[in-house]
């Protein structure tokens, strides 16, 4: 099946008494058990959820994953996920990452003896280098947030394989692309996480975070991990991540054509001196980016010519909205080194270039001549 009919499919788990089309928002705490030792399958939805199993089965099917796990937030599903280490453990993640899981590591898991090197994971003499005997897993966003860098999935996989007796897991943040652009477990990536609040809902209208992982042991842990600690996505929430999914396909096609449409349109404005998004033909990492995905996303980040114009911008836009985040039906613009990348120090922000110039553009499926509009009397 196609993966623009697999995501319509998704979740469509037909109530058996009714035949609801829908999957039933199941909002029960407990189950009753037919009688001792015998059960449905569900006890209490801390455990597990009727709807919460639906978008997990979901994800996991359009991941190529063997489970998926949900949670309720992006950052619950990191948080998890690093519960896979210990003291002593070591991990190798992306430098100019979200900074949610820059500020986890360095001010949170520290405390608990996970150390963490930032590296440039572009490039990979320098992910390399980063590796310890105690290294653990290396951590990916491709592409990056803000600056687009490209990692080579496949690549990093080998080196994690060749360099190490110790498995090293390798995981992808896909929250940028999603699996109708990119899909990591089929690089050889074991486990990918996203904040589903992005792409995969789609609507800004809600908060989640999803986990799948190829292997069946790996899973088996995961599971014990979100059961233990028990950051599940709710079964509202979980019908709303199975809605928006429904037309992720659609929703990140015509993201797409708009976003390369406003890329080319703001790399030839006066006042833009460098836009950074991967479709463009001379970015950095563009051979790799169409070796891996099927497409560039609708993320891209620009730097604007004087430091009086971000506020500026941000002050006028009025298609846009300033706001955090991305991933949205609405078109959204954010200034990363003071609302999203404020947790990374001032002095490393400068050097991987997230200035007090940079923009950064979540675009939207509006018509892209409103974008292009907007953004034109904005920086004007
Ligand atoms: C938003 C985001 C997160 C965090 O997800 P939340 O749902 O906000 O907790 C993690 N990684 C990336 C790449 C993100 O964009």
């Amino acid at each position: 099946m196609k993966f623009a009919t697999k995501v319509v499919q998704a979740g469509l788990v037909s109530d058996k008494t009714t035949g609801a089309i829908s999957t039933p928002i199941y909002q029960t705490a407990t189950f009753r058990h037919p009688e001792l030792g015998r059960s449905t399958g569900f006890d209490y939805s801390r455990t597990q959820n009727p709807t919460r199993k639906a978008v997990e089965e979901a994800v996991a099917t359009l991941e190529e994953g063997h489970a998926g796990f949900a949670f309720g937030s992006g950052m619950a599903a990191i948080t998890s996920i690093l519960m896979l280490y210990r003291p002593g453990d070591h991990v190798i993640i992306t430098e100019d990452c979200y900074g949610g899981t820059y500020r986890i590591l360095d001010k949170l898991f520290n405390q608990f003896g996970l150390t963490a090197t930032f590296v440039d994971t572009g490039d990979l003499d320098q992910v390399q280098q980063a590796l310890q005997p105690a290294t653990k897993a290396i951590l990916l966003e491709t592409p990056t947030n803000p600056l687009m860098k490209i990692a080579d999935i496949k690549a990093i996989v080998a080196l994690a394989r060749n360099s190490s007796e110790n498995p090293i897991h390798v995981i992808v943040d896909n929250t940028f692309l999603s699996p109708y652009l990119q899909r990591p477990l089929t690089l050889g990536a074991d486990i990918v996480v996203h904040s589903g609040s992005k792409y995969l809902s789609g609507h800004n209208d809600v908060i989640c975070g999803l986990v799948v992982a190829k292997d069946a042991a790996l899973c088996e842990k995961i599971g014990f991990i979100q059961n233990a600690a028990g950051a599940i996505l709710g079964p509202q929430d979980s019908w709303l991540l199975l809605r928006g999914l429904k037309t992720l396909a659609i929703r990140l096609r015509q993201h797409e054509e708009n976003a390369l449409i406003v890329a080319q349109w703001l790399a030839a404005h006066p006042s833009v001196t460098k836009v950074y998004y991967p479709g463009l033909p001379d970015h950095p990492g563009k051979d790799i980016q169409d070796a891996q995905a099927t497409g560039y996303g609708g993320m891209l980040s620009f730097v604007v010519d004087h430091p009086r114009l971000p506020a500026q911008v941000l002050r006028k836009v009025k298609v846009l909205q300033f706001a955090e985040s991305l991933g949205g039906v609405e078109s959204l613009i954010t200034f990363p080194a003071v609302q999203t990348h404020a947790d990374i120090p001032a002095d490393i922000r400068q050097r991987l270039g997230i200035s007090d110039c940079l923009l950064r553009l979540s675009v939207g499926i509006e018509d892209v001549e409103d974008i292009i509009a907007d953004l034109a009397q904005a920086l004007d």
